[in-house]
């Protein structure tokens, strides 16, 4: 598959702009309230690049190996932040306390306490990642295991806990998973957590309509992935 060009990417990051701008517009919050995570998991590194040219400044990597390459190869990026999305081992955290500048997808003791051991130069700003609907096949902490889970993150060094994290199952109505969002909303508002990450290509708007801070958008920006 080749790699979309230029005026392609800039065309559907002015069309996600103006959605994500009209969705903050009906939620009545202001732009600034919602970080674009630009989502380039399976994409090689020069559409990382393209992404950074284009002036997207946050980009969402799934796998920690595919994650350590690419911050390496683009390391010449400035200002260019990694966003560590997907959960990952014990054995690959290593790879993420080195180059993420936020972890998205927190949901097990011994990779935080493995990110808090690895982790130098300043606090890894972590999401706890919560399986809101809880389906058995899903990653993610039952919404009751969370606040037990954040009093044993809170006792690590070099971890904060800023928010909560869901991936809801994929619906071809958006509609559907706005119940999800709000659980989730609820379930910060609770444990005085200020950021959410919710909303993919298919439901965004939705999420910031329900107070998502973070987006994680990869098809609507790049289009289909490589497999
Ligand atoms: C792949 C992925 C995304 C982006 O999904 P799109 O539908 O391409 O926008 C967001 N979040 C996570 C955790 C992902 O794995």
């Amino acid at each position: 598959m080749g790699l979309i060009d230029r005026a392609t990417l800039l065309a559907n990051l002015e069309r996600v702009e103006a959605r994500v701008a009209a969705a903050c517009a009906r939620a009545g919050r202001t732009r600034d309230t919602v970080q674009i995570v630009a989502v380039t998991k399976r994409h090689p590194p020069e559409l990382v690049r393209l992404a950074w040219e284009a002036g997207l400044r946050h980009v969402g990597e799934n796998y920690a190996q595919e994650l350590r390459d690419k911050h390496e190869a683009l390391s010449d990026c400035a200002g260019l932040r990694w966003h560590a999305i997907g959960p990952v081992q014990p054995k690959n955290a290593k790879y993420v306390a080195k180059a993420a500048h936020v972890f998205h997808a927190l949901e097990r003791l011994e990779v935080a306490q493995e990110l808090s051991r690895r982790r130098t130069g300043g606090v890894l700003p972590c999401f706890v990642e919560v399986n809101v609907e809880g389906e058995a096949s899903k990653a993610g902490l039952t919404t009751e295991s969370v606040r037990p889970f954040l009093e044993s993150v809170r006792a690590l060094p070099n971890l904060e806990v800023v928010g909560l994290m869901t991936m809801p199952p994929f619906t071809e109505n958006p509609e559907m998973v706005r119940p999800a969002f709000r659980r989730l909303a609820a379930l910060a508002k609770e444990l005085g957590l200020s950021q959410l990450s919710m909303g993919t290509t298919g439901d965004f708007e939705v999420a910031i309509e329900e107070g998502a801070t973070h987006v994680r958008i990869g098809t609507a920006l790049f289009g289909e992935r490589p497999e």
